[in-house]
């Protein structure tokens, strides 16, 4: 299919989480108004495909807000096939 242009900018961004070769960037607009996690991103530029399977830690599943993307299982590249 179609090859994805210039990666994907973000305005005001701030990482917030490293995991492996893999880096969360989050929107400040979004951290805001808690719109999202953000996105992951792979060392090598690729999106990162993302799997939600780990528990919520404790802070979330009392509905509390820990600021991580804490129930992230499992992180793969489909460019590189780094993984964390
Ligand atoms: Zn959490
Ligand atoms: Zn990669």
């Amino acid at each position: 299919m179609g090859r994805r242009g210039s990666l994907y900018r973000l305005p005001v961004s701030t990482i917030v989480e490293f995991r492996g070769t893999f880096r969360l960037v989050e929107a400040d607009v979004d951290r805001l108004r808690r719109l999202s996690k953000g996105t992951w991103f792979c060392r090598c530029g690729e999106l990162a495909v993302v799997e939600h399977d780990s528990p919520r830690c404790d802070i979330c599943s009392a509905g509390g807000d820990c600021g991580l993307d804490c129930s992230v299982s499992r992180l793969s590249c489909t460019k590189c096939g780094a993984t964390a």
